[in-house]
C-alpha cells in the first residue's frame, strides 16, 4: 500500500525498511507490523553505531540457527513439533521431577549460593553416574548451564579467531554456529556407517595441526550414528600421536532405543586428553539449562576461573537435579522414556515408509532423538519446511548441520517431542505436501 502512496516499487520500501531496522530505528514485531524505536538524532549528537563497536565481525557475519530454532513455537504456538531436540513434557510429567523442584525450592533460602564448580554434592553424584575410572573426583567436575555454555568455556579456553578445529560434517547446529561465531576455521570430516571417518581425519591432523577436535560420537546429532569402538581406539591414537584434545558430547548416551552403545571416549582415555560434556537436557528437559563438564583436574581448574566470570549455575536446579539423581530416580525415568521413544520411533519410521517411493531416504538410528532425512534433489528443504509451518508442522532444516549447502537436500525429524497421536497427524501432513511436490 505504502509503495502504491508513494509512487515507488515494492522492493525499494522492503529495502527502506530494512535500512531504517538496520539502523535501530525502527523494529518489526511479528503479526503486528512495524513500530517506531528511536527517532533520528538531533544535529550535533552523535549516536552510537553498535555494529561498529564490537570486536566480532564473524559473530554478526554468523546465522542465528539457535535463537530462530528456540524463538518458533514463541511465534507458532500450538503446532506439531519435530523440530525441536527433546524429550517431550510427556515424559517429563511421569518422571516426577517436578516434586523435586518444589520440595527443593522449600530449601533453597539455606542454599543462597553454591560454589563456582558447582554444588559438589551434585558433582560426587555425577563422578558416580559417569562410572568412569578416568572421572574419580568432584575435583574433575564443573557444573554448566547447559553442555552449550560447557562447549563455549572450552572453546574460549582453547582456541582463538583464526584458529582451526576439526568436527564431524554434518554436526550439532549449536556447535557449529558456536564455531562459525567465534571465528574459528572449521575443518569437516566425513561420516559413514561407523561415524567419523578415521581414514580421512588422519590426513587431516598431520595437515592442520587443530586446536581441538569436537565430536558427537554417540547417537550423532543429526545422523543418530554412532562411532564404533575399533575407531575410538583409533581416534583416541590419533589424538595422543598428534597431541590434539578431543572434545567429547556425550548428550545422547543413555537415550539407546536397543543394545547399550560403545564405552564414552573418556573411558578409554589414558592420557587425559578427552574433554568430556554431557546435560540434563536430553535426560529431563533443556530449560533446566544444566550441564557438566569432566577432564583433567589441570584443565578443569582453567575453565572453572572462566566460568567464574559468570559467577555460577543457578542453584535450584542443581539442588533438584541431585535430589532426582540421590534417589535413584533418574534411571527408572530413562528406562520409561526410551519405551516411549521406542514406540515414537516405530511410528514415525512407519509413515517414512510410505514415503520410500517418493525417494526419501534415512538410516534407523539406535539411539538419541531424531530421524535424519535424505530428499531428491528437487525437493527444497527450506521452502518444505516453510509448507509444514504453514499447515502447522516444524521441523528442521538440513542446512543448519552443514558449513555448506550440501548438494543432497536433507531435513532432521526429532521423534521423541510429540506424541504418538500427533506424529501421526503431523507425518500425514508432511507426507501430503511431499506428494504434491508442485509447490516446491
Ligand atoms: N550437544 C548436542 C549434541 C545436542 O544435540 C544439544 C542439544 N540439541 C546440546 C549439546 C545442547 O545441550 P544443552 O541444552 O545442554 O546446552
Amino acid at each position: 500500500k505504502l509503495a502504491e502512496q508513494l509512487g515507488v516499487s515494492r522492493n525499494t520500501v522492503v529495502r527502506a525498511y530494512g535500512e531504517l531496522e538496520a539502523e535501530g530505528f525502527i523494529a518489526s514485531r511479528m503479526g503486528s507490523g512495524r513500530y517506531v524505536e528511536a527517532l533520528p538524532p538531533a544535529p550535533g549528537i552523535r549516536r552510537i553505531d553498535w555494529n561498529s563497536r564490537h570486536g566480532y565481525e564473524s559473530l554478526a557475519a554468523s546465522p542465528s540457527h539457535m535463537a530462530d530454532l528456540l524463538g518458533v513455537t514463541d511465534r507458532y504456538p500450538d503446532t506439531i513439533n519435530f523440530a525441536h531436540g527433546d524429550g517431550g513434557k510427556h515424559t517429563l510429567a511421569s518422571s516426577r521431577f517436578s516434586d523435586y523442584v518444589k520440595a527443593t525450592a522449600e530449601e533453597l533460602p539455606s542454599y543462597y549460593f553454591t560454589s563456582v564448580q558447582g554444588l559438589p554434592h551434585l558433582r560426587e553424584l555425577l563422578v558416580e553416574w559417569m562410572g568412569m575410572e578416568q572421572v574419580s573426583s568432584p575435583e574433575q567436575v564443573t557444573i554448566t548451564s547447559g553442555s552449550q555454555e560447557g562447549l563455549y568455556l572450552i572453546t574460549t579456553l582453547l582456541a582463538r579467531p583464526g584458529d582451526c578445529i576439526v568436527t564431524e560434517m554434518p554436526t550439532y547446529f549449536g556447535s557449529l554456529q558456536l564455531f562459525q561465531s567465534l571465528g574459528l576455521q572449521i575443518v569437516p570430516v566425513p561420516l559413514d556407517a561407523d561415524g567419523m571417518r578415521i581414514d580421512v581425519l588422519e590426513g587431516v591432523l598431520a595437515r592442520c595441526r587443530p586446536r581441538f577436535l569436537y565430536t558427537v560420537p554417540t547417537y550423532h546429532n543429526p545422523t543418530g550414528r554412532t562411532l564404533s569402538l575399533e575407531r575410538r581406539k583409533r581416534l583416541l591414537a590419533l589424538s595422543e600421536r598428534y597431541g590434539v584434545p578431543i572434545v567429547e558430547d556425550d548428550a545422547y548416551r543413555h537415550l539407546h532405543l536397543a543394545e547399550e552403545p560403545p564405552p564414552p571416549l573418556k573411558a578409554l582415555d589414558e592420557t587425559g586428553s578427552v574433554i568430556y560434556l554431557n546435560t540434563f537436557s536430553k535426560l529431563l528437559f533443556p530449560g533446566l539449562r544444566i550441564g557438566w563438564v569432566a577432564a583433567s583436574r589441570p584443565f578443569v581448574r582453567l575453565l572453572t576461573r572462566l566460568k567464574e566470570l559468570s559467577i555460577t549455575t543457578n542453584t535450584l536446579g542443581q539442588l533438584a537435579v541431585a535430589a532426582f539423581l540421590r534417589d535413584g530416580a533418574l534411571l527408572p525415568h530413562l528406562a520409561d522414556a526410551r519405551r516411549q521413544y521406542a514406540e515414537q520411533a516405530a511410528i514415525m519410521e512407519r509413515h517414512l515408509e510410505r514415503l520410500r517411493p517418493l525417494g526419501i531416504r534415512w538410516e534407523r538410528p539406535a539411539g538419541g532423538f531424531y530421524f535424519w532425512l535424505s530428499l531428491p534433489e528437487e525437493i527444497n528443504p527450506r521452502r518444505l519446511m516453510t509448507l509444514c509451518r504453514e499447515q502447522g508442522v516444524l521441523l528442521a532444516c538440513g542446512d543448519m548441520f552443514l558449513l555448506r549447502e550440501a548438494e543432497q537436500p536433507y531435513i532432521r525429524l526429532c521423534f521423541t517431542h510429540e506424541r504418538p497421536e500427533q506424529i501421526d497427524r503431523g507425518m500425514a501432513i508432511i507426507a501430503r505436501l511431499l506428494h504434491d511436490r508442485k509447490e516446491m
